[in-house]
């Protein structure tokens, strides 16, 4: 048994992030959606390769997270959803063996592009932003995208 109370947050959310799981870049995400982007509580969504997942060519493989997303838009009050990718993303190494590094950022961004797309194709009332990420010498740096 621990004996230490962890405080849950009371506070409500309208705001689904899907980003990847890789370690390096929980707290830089976790920082730039709450100071930057001023979103204070959040419902995370965290799969390895972020909006690879929800992007056009995955959608059947990863259906599951379609009714996640389902259920935080119907029955969670979400009426945004932040997707975040990231350079030097392993998973898209793991998924794209034969890319350049170059190339997996484009397509980082590419799918990106085709996630959000996706969800406002499905969800027309939804604000969707799209932000990319990646390290530039000791830190993270973001940039909303289009
Ligand atoms: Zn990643």
């Amino acid at each position: 048994m621990i004996n230490r109370g962890y405080a849950p947050t009371n506070k409500p959310s309208d705001t689904l992030v899907i980003h990847c799981v890789d370690h390096r870049f929980q707290e830089a995400f976790k920082e730039f959606i709450t100071n930057e982007m001023g979103i204070a509580v959040f419902n995370p969504v965290v799969i390895a390769g972020g909006a690879f997942a929800v992007s056009s060519e995955h959608l059947s493989r990863y259906s599951y997270i379609w009714d996640q997303i389902d259920f935080f838009v119907t029955a969670g009050g979400v009426k945004r959803v932040v997707l975040i990718n990231h350079g030097d993303c392993k998973w898209y190494i793991k998924e794209n063996p034969d890319l350049e590094i170059s190339d997996l950022k484009e397509k980082g961004k590419t799918d990106l592009a085709r996630a959000a797309n996706n969800v406002r194709e499905k969800y027309p009332g939804i604000e969707v932003v799209s932000v990319w990420s990646e390290l530039s010498g000791d830190s993270i740096r973001f940039q909303r995208i289009a």
